[in-house]
Parts: C-alpha cells; sequence; structure tokens
C-alpha cells in the first residue's frame, strides 16, 4: 500500500518547511523529497557554479510540528465504515482516502485525527489543517463517523468533526455532499447547523449567536481563509439554513 506523509515544521516567524514523504510500504525503495520538488539536480542551476543549499531535513531546534498522511482505504479502515459506505453509493471505496492529520485538542495537547475524504481534496485538506495547526485552532475530536455509527447527530453531538457520509442532505433525499468526501463539519457543537429557531447539536445552542470564544468560526477568520486557500466554502455565509460547521467544495 502506497501513502504519502507530509511533515511541516511550524516555528512562528519563519517559513514553515514541507517534507513530503513517499513511502512505498514493501517496495524496494523508499523516497524522501523536498515538497517544492527541487532535486537539486537542474542543470540551469549548476551552470552558476553555486550549490543550492536545500533545508536540512531536521531542525536544529526542535519545534512543534505537524504532520499528515495520506492513504488509500484499506482493509482495515473499510471494515470500521461498513456504516458509512455501502454498494450504491456515489463514490466506490476506491475513490476515498483515509487522512490522518495531527491537531490542537484544545487542551493543549497535539492528538492525531482521521478523516475520509475522497481522493481529489486529499492533498488540499491536509494544507488546510497545516494552516489551522499553525494558527493553533483548537479541534474537539476528529474520529470516523463510523464510530458513532453513522448516526451524524450522534457525531455532532460529541463535537466530532467528520467529513465522508454517505447520507442524504438534512431534510431531504438528495445525497449530501458529504456523500462525496467533498464536505467537512468543524467543531459542530461551537459551530452549528441553525435554521430558525432549530439549532443542531441542541449541544450548540449557546453557540448560535456566535460568541468570540475558541473554535467557533467567524467570517474571514483564519479558519475560513485556510479553507478558501483550498477552494472550499463556507456554511457559515448562507442565509438559511446556516451551517457553521460545513466547508465545502461545490458551496452546497
Ligand atoms: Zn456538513
Amino acid at each position: 500500500m502506497r501513502g504519502t506523509e507530509v511533515m511541516r515544521v511550524v516555528a512562528p516567524g519563519l517559513a514553515s518547511l514541507v517534507l513530503t514523504a513517499l513511502v512505498v510500504v514493501g517496495g524496494a525503495s523508499d523516497r524522501l523529497a523536498a515538497a517544492d520538488g527541487d532535486t537539486g539536480a537542474d542543470p540551469a542551476e549548476s551552470t552558476a557554479g553555486q550549490a543550492r543549499s536545500l533545508p536540512a531535513a531536521q531542525p536544529a531546534v526542535p519545534q512543534p510540528f505537524y504532520r499528515a498522511r495520506v492513504d488509500p482505504v484499506g482493509p482495515e479502515v473499510a471494515a470500521r465504515m461498513t456504516a458509512s459506505w455501502r454498494p450504491g453509493c456515489p463514490v466506490p471505496l476506491e475513490d476515498l482516502r483515509y487522512l490522518t492529520v495531527e491537531h490542537l485538542d484544545g487542551a493543549g495537547g497535539i492528538v492525531v485525527g482521521e478523516l475520509v475524504v475522497h481522493a481529489d481534496v486529499a492533498d488540499g485538506l491536509v494544507g488546510v489543517f497545516a494552516a489551522l495547526f499553525e494558527a493553533r485552532y483548537p479541534i474537539r475530536s476528529m474520529r470516523l463517523v463510523d464510530d458513532f455509527g453513522a448516526d451524524d447527530n450522534a457525531s455532532m453531538a460529541a463535537d466530532n468533526t467528520s467529513a465522508f457520509n454517505c447520507r442524504a442532505i438534512t431534510g431531504g433525499t438528495a445525497w449530501s455532499e458529504h456523500a462525496y468526501g467533498r464536505a467537512i463539519d468543524v467543531n459542530p457543537v461551537e459551530n452549528p447547523y441553525v435554521l430558525g429557531r432549530h439549532v443542531a447539536p441542541p449541544e450548540g445552542r449557546a453557540f448560535a449567536s456566535r460568541p468570540d470564544v475558541p473554535a467557533v468560526i467567524h467570517a474571514d477568520d483564519e479558519v475560513v481563509r485556510a479553507f478558501a486557500a483550498a477552494g472550499w466554502r463556507w456554511g457559515g455565509d448562507w442565509s438559511g439554513p446556516i451551517d457553521y460547521q460545513h466547508f465545502s467544495v461545490s458551496g452546497r
């Protein structure tokens, strides 16, 4: 199985250093390359007579760093997804990816979260969560929705951030963007779905007024900007319902 691992050193005031490792498990070779693709073998550079210095693989001073992995949905993950995916869903498992990303938990810790998303948005989301890590944006929980029986209400009530779920839109029969793995709900208690007086999850009622406290997403803040940079749009910009937890590629 082939996966991609990204490590980003986050050093305030300095440019981030990004390393991408293509890991071939059971293959003949592992390769480590700078993410900018510079192999140091550019002949145009060598004629200048100056060797370009590559960033060191290890920082001299340990810093908080961000790691993420993108993997295919392997047998273990597929076995966990029996509630969120079934034959007849609009996207086959082969077109989904299993992401593990480091994030701040809001209690001072750095933990590894997991997400299932569409393959064509996986790398972009790795960058989004790098930006959220750098911004020290806390995420309370990031587990597969299958850990909640693929019950969106249970996942929201647990303040769980999740993406893929082969389900219909809220209050309708069409596939949700979540069924394509191209939507994500972030900290749903602090960022509830609001339709008139209806707030989901009910645990998020105190946050419907959008207080300025951690994890609450506001227009044009670092969370909205991080997603926008990857081409994702925010449900907080909708006029009704307003879905403060929801980001999607399509804007739906
Ligand atoms: Zn959503």
